[in-house]
């Protein structure tokens, strides 16, 4: 496997280089743009596999960079990490809304950063590769991005669409509710174990006759399973 190419949006240079330095020493191969107009032109040029992000730039920030990559379909799937002196929680959750995987305070160390680096790569890296997920009568386009059970069309928001879409990648096994939040919302301090049951509760509303499919597994988490469907059991009979 090739080297993971990492883009390091940072204006000042000194810190700028201590990092890619850390990064080149640890097998990354690193790009540096200084500003947003020269973030810009790499990402165009080269789609890195990560993009730490630093949120005080000339020109467009960092939150406004990251809601911009998050919308556009070539960057959506880029991990971003936010790198920060600020480190208010209303800052935080900012950084996180406009779509960054993760959030690092400045002064940070560099243990603490290939560590996150590792953790939104490994999230992020099996989904990169869009394709059509199906189980019994539930279907789910990446490419598209579209539900259907058993020929319907689902709506589903962002989150349940995420949640759904990675326990269709995972079927038939349970996850617990810390498992849920860190493969799907990331490794965000601020959310709540209920948070998960929530979304649970609003994706098997929208999957109607199919809410079965998703089992509560009492005291363990939750499962996506065919064993719920109709077809699914006629199919074992
Ligand atoms: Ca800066």
């Amino acid at each position: 496997m090739k080297q993971p190419t990492v883009l390091v949006v940072e204006d000042e240079p000194s810190i700028a280089e201590l990092i890619m330095v850390n990064l080149r020493h640890h097998g990354y191969q690193t790009r540096w743009a200084a500003d947003g107009v020269q973030a810009q032109r790499m990402l165009l040029d080269q789609m890195p596999d990560l993009i730490l992000l630093d949120w005080m730039l000339p020109g467009e920030n960092g939150v406004a960079l990251a809601r911009r990559w998050r919308k556009d379909a070539r960057s959506r799937d880029v991990p971003i990490i936010m790198l920060t002196a600020r480190s208010e929680e209303a800052d935080r959750v900012a950084g996180l809304d406009a779509g960054a995987d993760d959030y690092l305070a400045k002064p940070f160390s560099t243990r603490e950063l290939l560590a996150r680096m590792r953790a939104v790569l490994r999230r992020r890296a099996p989904e990169q590769i869009p394709v059509t997920l199906t189980l019994a009568d539930l279907s789910l386009d990446e490419l598209s991005q579209r539900v259907s059970f058993r020929g319907q069309a689902i709506k589903l928001g962002p989150t349940e669409y995420r949640l759904l879409n990675y326990l269709m990648r995972h079927p038939e096994r349970v996850h617990s509710r810390a498992q849920l939040l860190d493969k799907v919302w990331g490794a965000q301090v601020l959310i709540e174990d209920r948070t998960v049951d929530v979304h649970i509760k609003r994706l098997r509303e929208a999957l109607g006759e199919g809410a079965a499919m998703v089992e509560t597994v009492r005291g363990s988490g939750y499962r996506l399973t065919q064993q719920g469907t109709t077809s699914a059991r006629g199919g074992m009979a």
